[in-house]
């Protein structure tokens, strides 16, 4: 008998050649050599262009025509000699993926010859088509063309690929009214916002001379690696990123295997290309492990500006499934591409400073500065406690709804985890006691205690979704799939609401003296630790107890999107974001309604391949099973073997119990299909959650149907590749 495609992909994959990597150039030697950074800029450029530069890397002035031609010949120069043919800008349009549009550097002129045209309204403004982006509202009233302008403050780079390299242009997208169309732009503006606000803190606590204060980013990013021969035999995971069918393998992470276990050769030799890739694109990728799943493996950056870490986060994943097509294998980073094995996230780590004050989310052990660290500290719980909703709002998806809340990602509810000498310290600043004396001697011993907190970072409790990890908070509830971009954006700017409300009450108290400033801002610590106290929770965030006592509390336990989403139409919400000039009310609209228009789209996605594979492949299938339970049950009667002719042998119960679950899934298949044709049309509430509560259940119904008949059916006949196969194979 001939072999069915799942065997002939086996057995590709069992005779796959392992190559060992070709030697490579030191890191130092590659890394950032496709970068056009401000050192290579700056000897590219005339002297006085590469001022005005500095100026507007600084924040003291706007990249305007006067010096982009010049710029521009600069960058055209250093990529037309490092054998780049084209340009392109890349921007992140709302849809959470990355987008860019080629551009050659060569115009035909007469006598087929051509010359080398970029000047620098190419770099000002590449004007692309908008129409075919999503909106969400502000292309239907305004008109479809959208400018791309090149970020200053993240450097171009040659991407080498199949047809030689491509200048790369990080820029923002912005439509012809002048809203951000895309995510880059917001991130810039709420870094505004932080800015401003941190330094009037810091104003108030006696420093003088203060930079740029920046957020700063490190994005642990979760995926999974499985064998291309498996992906093309699987509809469902190249058209939504996730196993649609699949019963759980006979063996999946109890035992705990593979974390921090021995990384396979073939997935190594991946590994160290993505890496030898991302050095020379200037990404400092640091670590890289196995995760908690069989195939699931992690990479992290060393923490960076947090707009360059979008930009490196953006390009880390792209890097991520380029290189793996070239090792035959298919990087998935979907939020829970197999139910029943842990799903991938992507833990934001953030902090914020610059290099004169440093981090401000760093403890110390200078007293003075201590107390300055817990107004920051206690803003940052202030903005969640205030706010989560908002972030909450942030990392919904359709995609990471099946992950959040199950019993291995952080849980739904947004909880701040302070970890115990922290919690001791503002624990004891805020028991209430008016007499001032004994208040400045609870700061004290508080910062005293911080003295030593900043040699070790604490315990680490990995149920919280949001926890103090020595000297940031690292954001757990990110989902693999999605850019970091938005989460970025919302901290920086409730967090700047935070640092405002904090300024300004010390700027009404009298801080003349340092005594004075000290009581103040104990006095301040302890009413936001008194109303946001609630926010705080150290203990095992998966625990009933936990989801009784946060209901109790108050904090929402969101299940889904549409739990969630309406925190972007709230006008609260958009009053915040439009004074802090983040974004407009318009634009944060449009955000909102391109929420939900991508949550109904992929399960939309999802129902249309889910009947296709039930219809097409698994219900002939199950058919020709049937066929042979027939067969064979003649033929064991031939036999003559006792009892097989008659009712309800062993023999006859498994072709009942198989055809049970044909007529279910047939059942499954009707419904489901009912179910999508009744489904509401548009992008509003009723259809969103016609989605949610009719439409995923069909579909979850018929999936049991296909997993329950996976696991009866004779295995030659199973058209789809099994978890098994898919997470054990390499
Ligand atoms: P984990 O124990 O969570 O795996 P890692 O040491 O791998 O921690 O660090 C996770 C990420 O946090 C890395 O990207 C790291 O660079 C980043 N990070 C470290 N310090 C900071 C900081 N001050 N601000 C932002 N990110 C940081
Ligand atoms: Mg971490």
């Amino acid at each position: 008998m001939s072999m069915t495609p799942r065997q002939r992909a086996i057995e590709r994959i069992a005779q796959r050649r392992f190559q060992r990597a070709e030697r490579r150039e030191s890191v130092p030697e590659i890394f950032g050599s496709n970068v056009f950074s401000f050192p290579v800029m700056r000897s590219y450029l005339p002297a006085n262009v590469w001022t005005s530069i500095e100026r507007i890397i600084n924040g003291e002035a706007h990249f305007d025509e006067s010096i982009a031609d010049a710029v521009a010949e600069a960058m055209k120069t250093w990529a037309i000699e490092r054998g780049a043919t084209h340009y392109a800008h890349v921007f992140f349009p709302l849809t959470g993926l990355t987008a860019e549009k080629h551009d050659s550097f060569y115009d035909p002129v007469a006598n087929g010859a051509s010359i080398a045209r970029f000047n620098g309204s190419a770099l000002i403004q590449g004007e692309s088509d908008a129409s075919s982006f999503p909106s969400g509202g502000i292309r239907q009233t305004f008109e479809a063309r959208g400018y791309t302008a090149w970020d200053v403050s993240s450097p171009a780079y040659l991407y080498d690929s199949v047809d030689g390299a491509t200048l790369c242009i990080p820029t923002a997208f912005i439509s012809w009214t002048g809203d951000a169309l895309d995510q880059k732009t917001p991130v810039l503006r709420s870094g505004q916002a932080l800015d401003l606000h941190a330094r009037r803190l810091l104003q108030i606590f006696g420093h003088k001379e203060i930079d740029r204060i920046q957020a700063f980013c490190g994005p642990e990013q979760e995926y999974f690696l499985i064998d291309r021969n498996f992906y093309y035999l699987r509809p469902d995971l190249m058209h939504t990123g996730r196993a649609l069918f699949g019963a759980p393998p006979p063996k999946g992470q109890e035992f705990g295997d593979h974390y921090f276990g021995a990384i396979p050769d073939r997935v190594l030799a991946y590994m160290a290309e993505v890496e030898y890739e991302l050095f020379k694109l200037g990404v400092p990728a640091k670590t890289r492990h196995n995760e908690v799943a069989p195939s699931q493996y992690e990479i992290a950056p060393l923490f960076e500006s947090a707009n360059i870490a979008t930009d490196h986060q953006a390009l880390t994943m792209m890097v991520l499934k380029r290189v793996a097509r070239k090792h035959g294998f298919v990087c998935l980073v979907h939020e829970k591409p197999f139910s029943g094995v842990n799903g991938s996230g992507k833990h934001l780590n953030w902090s914020f400073g610059n290099t004169a004050q440093g981090n401000l989310l760093a403890p110390t052990d200078t007293p003075q500065r201590n107390a300055q660290f817990l107004v920051f500290c206690a803003a940052v719980i202030r903005a969640v406690s205030r706010w989560g909703r908002l972030l909450s709002a942030m990392v919904a998806s359709a995609g990471n709804d099946h992950r959040l809340g199950g019993n291995e990602a952080p849980p739904a509810i947004l909880s701040v985890f302070l970890g115990k000498p922290l919690t001791d310290i503002f624990e004891h600043i805020g028991a209430d006691d008016s007499d001032e004396r004994s208040l400045k001697d609870k700061l004290r011993i508080g910062v005293d205690v911080l003295a030593d907190l900043s040699k070790d970072a604490g315990d680490r409790n990995r149920t919280s979704p949001f926890a103090f990890v020595g000297n940031r908070f690292e954001f757990r509830s990110v989902g693999a799939n999605q850019s970091i971009a938005g989460p970025i954006t919302m901290l920086n700017t409730i967090v700047a609401e935070s640092l405002a409300y904090c300024a300004d009450r010390l700027d009404e108290a009298d801080v003349s003296t340092p005594q004075k400033l000290d009581a103040a801002v104990q006095e301040l610590i302890r009413d936001i630790y008194h109303e946001h106290k609630g926010i705080l929770f150290d203990g095992d965030g998966y625990s009933n107890a936990w989801r009784q006592e946060a209901a109790r509390r108050g904090i929402p336990n969101p299940h889904s999107t549409p739990d969630v989403i309406h925190a972007l139409n709230d006008p609260e919400v958009a009053s915040l974001l439009s004074r802090y000039r983040v974004l407009s009310k318009r634009e944060l609209r449009s955000r909102y309604e391109i929420s939900m228009e991508l949550y109904i789209k992929r399960i939309h996605v999802e129902v249309k391949t889910s009947l296709k594979i039930a219809k097409t492949s698994i219900l002939p299938a199950a058919q020709k099973y049937i066929e042979r339970l027939a067969k064979n049950k003649t033929a064991l009667a031939t036999l003559q073997i006792e009892g097989a002719h008659q009712d309800g042998c062993p023999w006859e119960s498994t072709a009942t119990q198989f055809s049970g679950h044909v007529r279910d899934l047939l059942h499954a298949i009707h419904a489901l299909e009912k179910a999508s044709d009744d489904a509401p049309q548009g992008v509003h509430d009723e259809t969103v959650y016609y989605y949610r509560d009719a439409l995923l259940p069909a579909m979850n119904k018929l999936r049991a149907c296909a997993d329950a008949i996976e696991c009866m059916i004779d295995d030659e006949l199973w058209p789809l590749p099994t978890f098994h196969e898919m997470l054990f194979m390499k």
